[in-house]
């Protein structure tokens, strides 16, 4: 069985503290590895790596930073297969879709190799006779990230490469449910040329993230999880006077106009729906029918539901693998039973799924109910699995009102082949992303992710534009160096205005 550990100052460091969680492959049920839970002291110790790396990085030219990020971006794109399998081994998610998720992380990499151009300062000549000004963006110091178990390759991606082009060094706290994608990350940053300490991981819970959220050495945290956590982390980080963005849970709405494509939009609900069984941040969870194209939904998914391949995410013909560990397939699955007591009817049951092989595996068949109304838990939770619920409303202001009043924002979906329908969507949703005719709508690298409510805590979005603000800080310069010595003191401010007052009273 495989010891999973922290990776602190450049090299694996086998953690010395008496707890561990165990890793499972949710296809088999077999547990395959034990994962180290990191102590007080081992947060710590990665810390004091990360704070003693920090000087000499942030001195390192930007040449040279950009140089170990496209050789970190290389060495993902030649090992993308290894992670996948690494991450179906763990999380369960099928080969192409975790191939897809590195993909996706590979992608922040490459905006980051722009980081000369994004850290570019302004710069204005003569703001007063001989005084130019200009503005710095600089590193925050030793900035950390806690990921959660859906996306453990991805949402790490998102974070550290962008930090570390900025100047900062790391420290990754990943799920203990799939930690060894980190390891892996961590390995090929070492490999592409990083000095030792810019990049460290330490392994655990709630021990550890308190520690980083209370920790004087950190300076920003970054947090990608469930709201309730996300909620704790926000307010324990900011009340130790650290910059903090917290990303929570969702309940995406996915809108079906009457006059969309009705195919197109059933195919979409079903990736959307059940990718990744559903354990997307950006899954559709909830399916808005308006204006009476319910049922023809509900008959077009229950068609491609029946052809769709449950099984090991390591065969090439699996189109949807097993939920993470057993106790979120039973909690999942019990929304079902939670649905039908509150009035909704089972349109699709996979409570009885069976996968030929593999009877431990943690299966959940894609489900669909319908008739749900907004005040059933089937609704209001996010239930995080291959649970899609249907809700049929009249017309396009109801859906709005709808997402509206959902406590969640992350984001939401309109099918539709009319344009003022959409555009109109576009402005008025209460989501910070929106997808037209794109179901699942994560922004590319360049722009940036992150919901509204109670989908997103702090001002700043993660990667992109906002990522790059995140893990700086401004710095605005004054200076003179004309006619330094010829200048009599004055206690007052410069004033411009006053001078063009002197000059108009001095003409009357
Ligand atoms: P989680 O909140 O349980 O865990 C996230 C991280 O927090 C993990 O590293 C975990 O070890 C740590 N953690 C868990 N409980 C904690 C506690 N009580 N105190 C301190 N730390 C704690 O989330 P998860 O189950 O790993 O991931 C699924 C959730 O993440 C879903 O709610 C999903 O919507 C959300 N998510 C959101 C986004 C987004 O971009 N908004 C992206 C991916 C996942």
């Amino acid at each position: 069985m495989k010891q999973i550990t922290h990776w602190i100052n450049g090299k694996s460091w086998v953690g010395d503290a008496p707890r561990h969680g165990k890793v499972f492959d949710p296809a088999t049920g077999v547990q395959t590895g034990v994962v180290d839970f990191a102590s007080i002291a081992e947060v710590d110790a990665a810390v004091a790596a990360a704070t003693e790396a920090f000087p000499a990085w942030r001195a390192t030219s930007l040449a040279k930073r950009t140089n170990a990020l496209f050789a970190l971006r290389e060495l993902l794109a030649i090992h993308i297969d290894e992670v996948a399998a690494i991450l179906t081994s763990e999380h369960g998610k099928v080969r192409a879709d975790a191939a897809g998720e590195v993909a996706r992380g590979l992608e922040v990499v490459e905006f980051a190799c722009g980081i000369a151009q994004l850290l570019k300062g302004e710069f204005t000549e003569n703001a007063s006779t001989g005084v130019n000004v200009h503005s710095l963006r600089q590193p925050l110091g030793v900035v950390a990230g806690i990921t959660p178990f859906n996306f453990p390759a991805m949402v790490p991606l998102w974070m550290f490469p962008l930090a570390i082009a900025c100047g900062n060094t790391f420290v990754l706290k990943p799920s203990e449910k799939d930690p060894s994608a980190s390891i892996f990350l961590a390995e090929l940053v070492a490999e592409a040329g990083f000095p030792d300490g810019v990049f460290n991981v330490v392994q655990g819970d709630k021990v550890s993230v308190d520690r980083i959220l209370t920790h004087p050495g950190i300076a920003a945290v970054s947090f990608v999880g469930s709201t309730a956590v996300a909620r704790h982390v926000y307010e324990t980080a900011a009340h130790e006077g650290k910059r903090v963005q917290a990303l929570g849970g969702a309940k995406n709405h996915m809108v079906v106009l009457a006059d969309a494509d009705m195919g197109d939009a059933a195919e979409a609900a079903v990736s959307a729906g059940f990718g990744s069984a559903g354990e997307r941040c950006m899954a559709a969870s909830v399916l808005v029918a308006v204006g009476g194209c319910g049922d023809e939904l509900v008959e077009r998914i229950q068609a491609r539901v029946s052809r769709l391949t449950v099984g090991n995410g390591a065969n090439a013909d699996s189109e949807m693998g097993p939920l993470v560990t057993v106790e979120h397939r039973d909690r999942v699955a019990s929304y079902l039973g939670i649905g039908e007591a509150e009035g909704a009817k089972i349109a699709i049951d996979g409570r009885d799924h069976q996968v030929k092989g593999a009877p431990e595996g943690y299966w959940l068949g894609p489900c669909l109910l319908d008739e749900v109304t907004v005040d059933m838990r089937v609704y209001t939770d996010e239930i995080f699995g291959p649970v899609l619920s249907i809700i049929r409303v009249d017309t396009l202001d109801d859906a709005l009102d709808l997402i509206e009043r959902n406590g969640y924002g992350n984001g939401a979906a309109i099918f539709t082949n009319d344009g003022a329908a959409a555009q109109r969507f576009e402005t008025e949703v209460a989501a910070g992303m929106v997808g037209i005719n794109v179901a699942i709508p994560v922004p590319v690298s360049y722009y940036s992710f992150g919901g509204w409510n109670s989908s997103l805590f702090g001002d700043l979005h993660i990667y992109g534009p906002d990522g790059v603000q995140f893990y700086t800080r401004g710095k605005a310069v004054t200076s003179r160096w004309q006619n330094i010595r010829q200048h009599h003191a004055s206690l007052a401010f410069p004033n411009a205005t006053a001078s063009e007052k002197e000059k108009h009273d001095s003409k009357k």
